[in-house]
């Protein structure tokens, strides 16, 4: 390994590591010892993120750390999971010491904020990539899976759904960064993966999947796995008062909020008798859990409007819909 490499590694990552009951050896060997308490399953997830890809290109370096570890927190999230360490592999074209100082203190911010330490990684030098794979445990066979919904069964989401969409609708067309557009763009850059709602739910939801696609595609998915059909209400979909106003100026924009992604809000399913303990779960949570509809016998997914009328997902206002299912 070049020295340049041996001296990043060092300089930005190993000493922001921090110590957690599971992690017998971090950062600096051939490889991490890790251990998995005896009554838990490990929860395993990778994504990457690309430059120009699934991030802008200017996007800031601190804004990249934090989203390429929410997006994986936020899957473990949907599994119910509690976060157990993650690890990098990082490509990068040039080392550029302003871009690494503050992409290892966002990222080590997240990563104490969420209790996941980095164990371990790969440097390359490549085009700007970055790949984290998160572990979390979970008791043995409470995992929260897509494939447990049944007719009857209610359906919600966590948070508000599309303020990331209006954000990088905002940032494309270059629009005056207002207040609202600045919450838009906060949402979309600074993902909260809710992670302890995740938890709170494996003894109460059925099925859960973390909204990273758009809230009909991924609605979808766990209608597919587990042979279901839904009906939703359309304008019972949360929003926020960033969002409402946006769309006050721009209804046309309507249709993106449900069919593009980045939202990193949790869908889920919970018997009508699982329901009365939503409540409580609620309580205890930053976010609200919204009731956006029901599961039912079949396999289509039917949005009605607040008059009751169904919706033509197929219409030309939904294509980005047709192209993700
Ligand atoms: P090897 O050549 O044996 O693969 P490396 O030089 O790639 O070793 O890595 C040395 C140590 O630094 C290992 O513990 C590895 O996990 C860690 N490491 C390398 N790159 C990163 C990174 N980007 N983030 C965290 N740890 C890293
Ligand atoms: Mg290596």
């Amino acid at each position: 390994m070049p020295d340049s490499e041996f001296e990043i590694i060092n300089r930005y990552f190993a000493r922001k590591a921090f110590a957690s009951k599971n992690i017998i050896l971090g950062i600096g060997d051939d490889a991490a010892v890790l251990s998995t308490p005896a009554d838990k399953q490990l929860v395993v997830s990778i994504d990457t993120l690309i430059s120009g890809v699934h991030f802008p290109a200017q996007t800031s370096a601190a804004d990249v750390a934090w989203k390429a570890l929410a997006v994986n927190l936020s899957d473990l999230a949907a599994m119910g999971a509690e976060p157990a360490w993650f690890t990098l592999a990082l490509s990068l074209p040039e080392v550029d010491h302003d871009w690494l100082a503050a992409f290892s203190e966002s990222l080590a911010a997240i990563s104490s904020a969420y209790h996941i330490p980095l164990v371990g990684g790969d440097t390359t030098r490549a085009a700007l990539s970055i790949t984290i794979q998160v572990a979390g445990h979970v008791q043995s066979d409470r995992a929260l899976l897509r494939s447990g919904a049944k007719p009857g069964d209610q359906i919600f989401v966590s948070g508000n759904i599309g303020d990331a969409a209006l954000g990088l609708y905002a940032l494309q067309q270059e629009l005056e960064r207002t207040d609202d557009i600045i919450y838009l763009l906060e949402r979309l850059n600074r993902p909260q993966p809710r992670v302890e709602a995740g938890q709170r739910l494996t003894d109460i939801a059925s099925a859960c999947i973390d909204v990273s696609d758009g809230l009909f595609a991924d609605l979808s998915h766990i209608l597919r796995a587990s042979g279901v059909g839904a009906r939703l209400r359309l304008d019972h979909i949360p929003l926020s008062e960033a969002a409402k106003h946006f769309l006050s100026e721009k209804p046309q924009l309507l249709p993106t909020i449900y069919n593009r992604g980045d939202d990193y809000e949790l869908c889920f399913c919970v018997s009508k008798e699982n329901c009365a303990q939503l409540d409580a779960v609620e309580k205890r949570l930053d976010c609200r859990l919204t009731h956006i509809g029901e599961i039912v016998a079949g396999h289509e997914l039917q949005v009605f409007d607040r008059e009751g009328k169904v919706l033509d997902l197929s219409d030309d206002s939904y294509d980005h819909f047709a192209e993700k299912v």
